[in-house]
């Protein structure tokens, strides 16, 4: 046996099956293997089978069933229905696969689970097993459902704007949408605010941030959390920051089809710096036909070259001959390396719905941002971004709920080339070396692994 693995434990991650989350997971887990720990990620049979991932040789593969073998959440047909199932599967089919790593070289010690499975941790303790959630979304919304969870902050908040303590003056739209408009989202809401249970009994809480970009909601949050908070990010590949784990690459599990890098990447070659917008709403969101519309006039007219992802289930919103009309200017492609797009230099600006892992992305990278965002913990990222890293802008939505395409191609245009763009171009920079500092070895991320490493996995 391998005897150093034996000492450093195996560590078993479990994502919600969504790219948003695989993806920092994944990443995790991946740090995790550089510091000598044993890591394993158990996706679900839907993932496996329709993607086929491979191992990348570090961070092992395995499976767990969220009893959607066949059709995945979609399936399901609402969301309490997919957890109520997930519960009752996974709990099963996750102590099967800890039962069978027991008789192997490599018997599982530790479970790290998504906060959204808060049952988990029963599944933990049962096999005698350390254990804690892994929190995907910033410290400030999960503080938000915290204090939700604790009878703390009312939903619908009682008075606005709502005082966090850490956090700026919130109105109802700067709030995540489960909370500032709980009536369309009742299942969702009980989901994030449940993320809080079993939280007492967990042996450590990893929040993926870093201690600098949310000092003071972290440390409110650590003195009235029953457990360690451990902030751990950014989870990104160490070869965008200090380049320093060895045959590091893009681990990016994509349940997108990626089609050609190289029609992406030559296509930015012949930019020059800072000129190309690049466009994403990530894995999920979905704009009204008309707001797609506004986007792409706003673009087409905003005078900047652009990528725009468009993924295959929006294409039909598009303008008709769109893609014609912007043949000279924009590229459009149904899925983007992200991490390689943003770490290119022709890129100006990201026009983002602001999802987390975009969001510390674009910081990481030191890319600007224009903030559209759409929903769950997105319009509180925007108040972030624009507010109190002051590293972009959120676009203005009109009385009937658009955002038009004057207002899109004057934020674009404020941001790259304004005043106000130099401005956010500087402290974008500021952020990326900070977060870099973050990641690196000795940097408050870096210090926070090392020491859970040595005092969870190892004990
Ligand atoms: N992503 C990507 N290519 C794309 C769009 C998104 O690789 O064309 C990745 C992106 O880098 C990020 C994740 O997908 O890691 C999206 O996560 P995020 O939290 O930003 O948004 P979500 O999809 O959860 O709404």
């Amino acid at each position: 046996m391998d005897e150093r693995a034996e000492k450093r434990g195996h560590v078993l991650v479990v994502p919600y099956p969504s790219q948003g989350h695989i993806n920092p997971t994944l990443q995790f887990s991946r740090r995790l293997v550089s510091k000598g720990v044993k890591a394993t990620l158990a996706i679900t049979n839907y993932i496996f089978k329709t993607f086929k991932p491979t191992s990348d040789g570090h961070v092992g593969l395995a499976t767990i069933s969220d009893g959607y073998d066949e059709g995945s959440f979609a399936s399901a047909g609402s969301v309490d229905t997919y957890l109520d199932r997930m519960e009752a599967a996974g709990s099963q089919t996750l102590g099967d696969l800890i039962e069978a790593y027991a008789v192997t070289p490599h018997p599982i010690t530790c479970l790290i689970y998504d906060s959204f499975f808060p049952w988990a941790l029963d599944v933990a303790k049962k096999y005698g097993l350390v254990g804690g959630p892994f929190f995907t979304q910033a410290c400030a919304v999960n503080y938000t459902y915290f204090l939700i969870h604790h009878g703390k902050l009312n939903v619908p908040p009682s008075s606005v704007p709502v005082e966090i303590p850490g956090l700026p003056p919130l109105e109802v739209g700067d709030l995540p949408s489960f909370v500032g408009s709980p009536e369309s989202y009742p299942a969702y809401l009980r989901l994030v605010v449940n993320q809080n249970i079993n939280l007492d009994k967990a042996d450590f809480v990893l929040v993926n941030t870093y201690y600098e970009l949310e000092d003071k909601v972290v440390n409110t949050m650590s003195r009235e959390c029953p457990t360690p908070l451990l902030t751990i990010g950014p989870t990104v590949p160490s070869l965008y920051l200090d380049n320093k784990i060895e045959d590091d690459k893009d681990y990016g599990l994509n349940l997108f089809y990626l089609g050609s890098i190289d029609r992406i990447t030559h296509w930015l070659s012949t930019k020059p710096p800072k000129s190309v917008v690049y466009v994403s709403f990530g894995s999920m969101a979905c704009l009204p036909d008309t707001q797609m519309e506004e986007l792409a006039r706003g673009l087409k007219a905003c005078g900047h070259d652009f990528l725009w992802v468009v993924r295959a289930s929006e294409e039909d919103k598009l303008p008709s001959s769109f893609a014609e009309e912007v043949r000279q200017s924009g590229l459009l492609v149904r899925w983007s390396p992200q991490l390689e797009v943003l770490a290119n230099e022709a890129i100006g600006c990201f026009f983002t719905h602001c999802g987390w892992n975009s969001t510390v992305e674009a910081l990481a990278l030191g890319v600007p941002m224009i903030g559209m965002p759409q929903w769950t913990d997105q319009p509180m990222n925007a108040k972030l971004i624009q507010d109190v890293w002051k590293v972009g802008v959120r676009v203005k939505v009109d009385k009937d709920g658009l955002v038009t395409r004057e207002e899109i191609e004057d934020r674009i245009k404020e941001v790259m080339v304004g005043e106000r763009g130099e401005e956010i171009r500087e402290n974008a920079k500021r952020w990326r070396d900070l977060t870099n500092n973050a990641y690196s070895q000795g940097g408050s991320s870096d210090r926070m692994i090392t020491e859970f490493v040595s005092k969870v996995v190892e004990s």
